[in-house]
């Protein structure tokens, strides 16, 4: 709910009334911690920077750590809860210590920094070992992320290395690990097919069947799924971890029925212990009536319908309209490789090369959510065709590898792993 935008008549009203009545301030649907207090006839949304770290639902509280290191603790009276997901990192050994996520742009941000260091790294090694495994990159996950991942740093690593002069474009590895027997096995087979003739092409090197052993910081060992004591060792400073997403630890927190980690809501948002709490997103899970019911699927497709539907039964909740349950039929899955490459399943068709990049394209510049990011990426997309990318490393990586936990932020929550050690991840 951006805080530019006026809000609901209705719920301006009760805004109005809440404030009459001096009641507890109500939160809305937000990422950061939002609280909506009476500020003015049509600007009532208050942002509060920092984490919502603990819910009471008996006082009714929700325990807030603001940035700058507050701790305050909000009454409320109407609560959503979006926190969305964290990556999942399972009790392999080294995985949170040793590996990068890509939950955020960040992590995003550190990684493109990470790569373009140890070119930088390996450009000034004599070792010829040392060379291979700093342009060595292992990829774990081969869903849309870290498939998407895989078919474009190649193409960037490609272009990058031509700034390293002592680099051969050969030297580069980047190696995607998944264990099942096919990718974005989310999809129809043949997309899953055409996406790994697309990145074997481009010299992605796929190990699939496999599973990831143990992450250290030098090393990957991995593991054959059908035969276990076949093992393979790669030397690598980098690995990166896009094996899927755990809902915010926040939610399993709250002494409430979750499924795998997800609150349980029912299809208005609504949490059936709680009166007056709501919650949507990646973090809950909201039922699909489309899918008989199943928890809606962990996308931004589903989260910002949700956010529209919420909002209108949260306003339902105070007597103004009608709750109306959730229904959206999955529109397909777009995956964009790059270059002239995708491969998409819009509306159940299915489609690659550049009627599926035509329609990637098309889908990813309709979802963004204003006109001037829409203007701004369409023109991305020409310059790109014609001016070459900017290699230039930000500064965000400091020698420092930020660990996962540090990064997402995941040891906040009370009862949760203390964070390990690292940096902050460049933010
Ligand atoms: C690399 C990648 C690519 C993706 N590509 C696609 C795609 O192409 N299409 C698609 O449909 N989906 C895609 N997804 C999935 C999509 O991003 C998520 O499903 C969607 O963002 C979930 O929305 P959400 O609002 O539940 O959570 P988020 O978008 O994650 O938002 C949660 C917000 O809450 C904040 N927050 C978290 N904890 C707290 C707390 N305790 N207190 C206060 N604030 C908190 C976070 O900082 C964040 O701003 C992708 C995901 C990844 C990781």
């Amino acid at each position: 709910m951006p805080g530019s935008t006026p809000l609901p008549a209705p719920l301006r009203r009760f805004l109005r009334a809440g404030r009459a009545a001096d009641r507890p301030t109500p939160t809305p649907a937000s990422g950061s911690v939002g609280s909506v207090a009476a500020g003015g006839a049509s600007r009532v949304v208050v942002l509060r920077l920092g984490h919502a770290v603990a819910v009471d639902t008996q006082a009714r509280t929700v325990t807030i750590r603001g940035n700058d290191g507050t701790v305050d603790e909000l009454g409320w009276d109407r609560l959503v809860l979006a926190p969305g997901s964290i990556t999942r990192t399972f009790d392999i050994p080294g995985v949170r210590e040793h590996a990068i996520g890509l939950k955020n742009l960040a992590e995003a941000v550190h990684l493109r920094d990470h790569v373009l260091r140890q070119f930088e790294r390996a450009d000034a090694t004599t070792d010829a070992g040392a060379r291979r495994a700093l342009c060595t990159f292992v990829i774990v996950g081969g869903g849309y992320t870290g498939t998407e991942l895989a078919a474009q740093m190649i193409r960037f690593s490609r272009r990058a290395v031509a700034n390293y002069p002592r680099v051969r474009a050969e030297e580069i590895r980047w190696v995607l690990v998944d264990h099942a027997p096919s990718l974005l096995h989310e999809l129809a087979p043949s997309l899953g097919h055409r996406a790994a003739e697309v990145l074997t092409a481009r010299g992605v090197e796929l190990r699939l069947r496999t599973s990831v052993k143990e992450v250290t910081e030098r090393t990957v060992r991995l593991g054959q799924a059908e035969h276990a004591d076949r093992h393979e060792t790669i030397d690598t400073h980098t690995v990166v971890w896009c094996a899927g997403v755990s809902p915010s630890p926040l939610m399993t927190n709250l002494g409430l029925p979750t499924t795998h980690g997800r609150l349980v809501v029912d299809d208005c948002f609504r949490v059936p212990e709680v009166e007056g709490l709501f919650a949507l997103g990646d973090a809950a899970a909201v039922p699909d009536v489309t899918r008989a019911g199943a928890p809606a699927g962990q996308t931004a497709q589903h989260a910002v319908r949700q956010a529209v539907a919420a909002a209108r039964n949260v306003v339902a909740s105070l007597g103004h309209g009608t709750a109306r349950p959730y229904r959206h039929r999955d529109l397909g899955f777009v995956v964009d490789l790059g270059g002239r490459d995708a491969v998409a399943n819009p509306l159940g068709l299915t489609l690659h090369g550049l009627p599926a990049v035509v329609v990637t394209r098309a889908y990813h510049a309709y979802a963004l959510n204003n006109g001037s990011n829409r203007a701004r990426v369409l023109t991305d997309w020409a310059l790109d065709l014609v001016i070459p990318h900017q290699i230039v490393q930000l500064g965000f990586d400091n020698g420092r590898q930020p660990t996962i936990d540090a990064t997402e932020q995941t040891g906040i929550y009370p009862g949760s792993a203390p964070q390990l050690p690292g940096g902050d991840g460049g933010r």
